[in-house]
């Protein structure tokens, strides 16, 4: 028993909690041996377990309280351990007393006791939590122990039972219902309750029992059987007792107040005393005052117990109707709606907040099948949703969130969040419990929020990001084709400066809608950034190159706004999704080609290819090296000797620029020039050539010239003729020693600035040439109308088969026609690009005096030429 100290060895609890008991019984058989006064017996008996259980009952009770630190849960196993001792003490006083003392002493103690034992059964945990609950068990016991006692009264022997015998049947009756009524009605602990009402019961029993016999001076026999209940009873009180104690039998969960009425417990006593007085009126036809106060006793304790159910019935309805009340507005002001769904799927309830959150009428809901109240394309997910709720037992497994639209009350769509409880189990709800709430104001707000961050403000076209993401879903598709469009415009920072940002604007949305009205139905139209823009498309490359055209015939168009109209050209640069390591490689290699068909010209579309990411790749380390070559001393000139072709004596030589590169090598001038027009530092390198190549030939002989290149760029410069005059000042050259050479081929429209600045420079006394005459188009109207001292014919036209008709046939080489032009416009004409003994001859043979080429001398660096001319140049007579 839990009131030992858990620390004994089985064996020594065994003896502690059967020890007093048994030792009490061997007593009691002692006695009816003969070995033992009865009497003497019967109090040594009692006054052992009574003294073993009230203490263990107090030091349970001290336990209790020192555990909890409180005097309440203590207080019930502390009366019982009274009741055990008022008991005992009744008991053991009995040798003591005078013989017609002893029954009413009994009586004494035994009222004592049933009064403590009421109160400790009352005090017990779940016994009763209020004191209106305490006070109607009393009142419930007390009236069914006046019915008991009616009963008692009325049943032979008649009139006799003395008064101490009475006084005994009486108060136990009460204590015994009483205990009755408190255990019937526990609530949790039960068998803790049951062991008190038990112990209780016996030693009340054993004691009115023994009181009854000592009141009719009963055997001893019978006294000593009356006295085993109550040596027993002690060990079952404090058994019960000690279940008490908190964590032993945990509480069962239940309304402990349910158990208002007491009219089924009170028929029994009610149907007993009703035959007891039915017999009695029957044998004896009259009630005596005894009778009739007993009787008349119980109409005010039932009354006063009624009034307090009464009380607690208000309370508890106005307790109930108050929760209701909370639980009534907390579900029609909830932001969800809650239906009731039965296993068939059959709305049985839904929440008032359905009209006033859908517009939903319970006409609309109720009886309706759950899954038809959603959208048809949503009504099978639910459908399935619920059915797993039905069959799953696994609470995890359940779906969480059921999307689904709802058809609210006014026919309209509604984006819905469910979520389903399955409350089968609860016998009042025995369905599944939906909560379903509105989600289409965050839904809205999450399609803003996408659109906000996946959409170009401007344009209204998709921006980087969602172009990223769509050209990565494109490429995650099995066996995808596609490609990038990369689309730059290019005029639009001029349009911005000239006209304002406002009409930059408004041509980039023009651009979004001409680009959105281009591309098919599954493209992707973005913009990438400023003036940049992008298609995605599903299509293969014939189709996607088809479709880069159309764009640039829709963009080019002209853009005729509001006081203004706007012409801009674009570059496309294309590239397959299929390629690259990733979206990034698949939008650079597209950027790629679309600098390249910049590069190329106006309105270009380009492929992406892997030389021409070789040739980009070499081109920017280009611009990254060339400004500053001059000042690092990276550029050089190499020296072309210019030959008299009868006499092979020099009479020039044409200097030619290298660029001398520690990482890219040796560069030669076409592939630099281009750069360095595109970057602006051409004129800064003209200057170079221009003071060096004078700084070289001032220290040649002075028979000789040198011809200098220029672009028609740095030609075109205002200073460009006071320049060279001031060159030729700085160096001391004279003026007829320097040639500037313009190639034929980049004579183009600006020719009137040409000829102005050639004219300037003949007037400095600088000759002037034109190179590679033939080369592109050998125009004869360039020959007649450019001012120039020098015509330098193109290997092009030096070549034997290169003839021209005239004469009905007879084929003469262009070469001849040519210089007999040249000749009479009075130019000096100078054969290039000999590479052979058979061009020399033909371009002497056609009437050139000079030459130049690898077949004469290959072009050198500064020393070697100059060596060349101390071997080749005969000294003057
Ligand atoms: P160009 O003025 O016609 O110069 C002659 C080019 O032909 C040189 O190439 C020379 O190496 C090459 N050449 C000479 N003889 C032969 C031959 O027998 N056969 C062949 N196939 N080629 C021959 P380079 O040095 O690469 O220069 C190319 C062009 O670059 C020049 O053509 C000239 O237009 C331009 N250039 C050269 N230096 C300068 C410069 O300092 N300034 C400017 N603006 N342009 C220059
Ligand atoms: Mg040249
Ligand atoms: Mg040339």
């Amino acid at each position: 028993m839990s009131s030992t100290s858990p620390q004994l060895p089985p064996y020594a609890r065994i003896v502690a909690i059967a020890g007093p008991p048994a030792a009490a019984l061997a007593a009691l058989v002692c006695a009816a041996a003969g070995l033992l006064p009865t009497l003497t017996a019967l109090a040594a008996a009692t006054a052992l377990t009574a003294a073993v259980g009230t203490a263990r009952l107090v030091r349970l009770a001290l336990r209790i309280h020192a555990r909890v630190h409180s005097f309440g849960p203590c207080r019930g196993a502390g009366y019982l351990g009274m009741g055990v001792l008022a008991t005992g003490l009744s008991v053991v006083l009995l040798p003591f007393a005078p013989a017609g003392a002893r029954a009413p002493i009994v009586s004494v103690g035994l009222a004592f006791a049933a009064v403590l034992y009421v109160i400790g059964l009352l005090l017990l945990p779940g016994a009763a939590t209020t004191t209106h609950a305490r006070l109607r068990r009393c009142f419930d016991g007390v009236s069914l122990g006046i019915s008991i006692a009616f009963a008692v009264w009325l049943l032979p022997p008649q009139g006799g039972m003395p008064a101490a015998a009475l006084a005994s049947a009486l108060v136990g009756s009460f204590g015994l219902a009483t205990a009755t009524v408190i255990v019937l009605r526990v609530v949790a602990y039960r068998r803790a309750a049951w062991l008190c009402g038990g112990g209780v019961g016996i030693a009340l029993g054993g004691v009115g029992a023994i009181s009854m016999i000592l009141a009719y001076r009963g055997p001893s026999w019978a006294l000593l059987i009356a006295a085993v209940p109550v040596v027993v009873s002690p060990a079952l009180i404090l058994g019960g007792a000690a279940r008490t104690e908190a964590g032993v039998e945990p509480a069962p969960v239940g309304e402990p107040e349910s158990h208002l009425s007491a009219y089924p417990l009170l028929t029994i006593p009610a149907v007993v005393a009703t035959l007891a007085a039915a017999w009695h009126l029957i044998t004896v036809g009259q009630f005596d005052k005894t009778a009739i106060v007993l009787g008349l006793s119980v109409i005010p304790t039932v009354v006063a117990r009624e009034v307090f159910a009464v009380a607690d019935v208000r309370r508890y309805a106005r307790q109930l109707s108050t929760q209701e009340a909370h639980f009534r507005s907390l579900v029609s002001g909830a932001g969800d709606l809650t239906m009731v769904v039965g296993e068939d799927l059959v709305v049985r309830w839904q929440s008032p907040a359905a009209a006033r959150l859908f517009g939903l009428s319970d006409a609309d809901v109720v009886g309706r099948a759950f899954p038809d109240l959603m959208h048809p394309e949503d009504a099978a997910d639910v459908l399935a949703v619920l059915n797993q709720t039905l069959s799953t037992e696994d609470e995890d497994a359940r779906p969480a969130l059921v999307p689904a639209r709802l058809r609210d009350g006014h026919g309209a769509w509604r984006d819905t969040e469910s979520t389903v409880s399955d409350q089968r189990d609860i016998p009042e709800v025995a369905a599944l419990v939906v909560h379903i709430r509105d989600v289409g104001e965050r839904r809205r707000l999450e399609r803003t929020l996408h659109k906000l961050a996946f959409t170009d403000q401007l344009t209204g076209l998709a921006n980087r990001r969602e172009l990223m993401r769509t050209i990565a879903t494109q490429r995650s598709v099995e066996g995808h084709t596609g490609a990038l469009l990369v689309i730059d415009l290019h005029g639009l920072a001029g349009v911005n400066d000239a006209r304002g940002r406002e009409v930059g604007d408004a041509v980039l949305i023009e651009v979004g809608r001409r680009l959105r009205a281009t591309v098919g139905t599954d493209d992707v139209a973005a913009r990438l950034a400023g003036d940049e823009f992008a298609v995605v498309t599903v299509e293969g490359p014939v189709v996607a190159y088809a479709l880069g055209t159309r764009l640039l015939t829709a963009l080019t168009e002209p853009y005729l706004l509001p006081g203004a109209t706007v012409h801009i050209y674009v570059s496309v640069g294309l590239a397959e999704l299929a390629g690259g390591d990733g979206v990034d490689d698949v939008l650079r290699r597209a950027d790629l080609a679309r600098r390249r068909a910049g590069q190329l010209g106006r309105n270009r579309i380009e492929w992406y290819d892997a030389y021409l990411e070789e040739q980009l790749v070499r081109r920017m380390d280009l611009e990254r090296e060339l400004p500053g070559a001059a000042t690092r001393g990276e550029l050089d000139l190499v020296f072309q000797p210019i030959l008299g072709l009868h006499d092979g004596q020099p009479v020039g030589a044409e200097a030619l620029l290298r660029w001398r590169n520690p990482s890219l090598g040796t560069v030669l001038p076409s592939e630099l020039l281009p750069v360095a027009e595109d970057l602006g530092v051409i004129g800064e390198i003209g200057q170079w050539v221009l003071q060096e190549a004078c700084r070289r030939i001032a220290a040649w002989d002075p028979r000789l010239w040198l011809s200098v290149n220029v672009s028609p760029a740095e030609l075109a410069a205002p200073d460009f003729v006071s320049h060279v005059a001031a060159t030729l000042v700085a160096s001391r050259l004279s003026p007829e020693r320097l040639v500037i050479e313009i190639a034929e081929g980049r004579v183009g429209a600006d020719t009137p600035t040409v000829v102005t600045q050639l004219a300037g420079l003949r007037a400095l006394g600088v000759r002037t040439a034109l190179d590679d005459f033939g080369a592109a188009q050998a125009s004869l109207a360039h020959l007649r109308r450019l001012p120039i001292d020098i015509l330098k014919v193109d290997r092009a036209l030096v070549g034997e088969h290169v003839t021209t008709r005239q004469n009905g046939g007879l084929a003469k080489p262009l070469i001849d026609v040519v210089v007999s032009v040249g000749r009479r416009l009075g130019m000096e004409i100078i054969a290039e690009g000999l590479e052979s003994g058979a061009q020399i001859d033909q371009a002497r043979a056609a009437g050139c005096q000079l030459g130049q080429g690898f077949a004469l001398a290959r072009p050198a660096p500064a020393e070697r030429f100059e060596a060349f001319l101390a071997e080749r140049l005969t000294q003057p007579n």
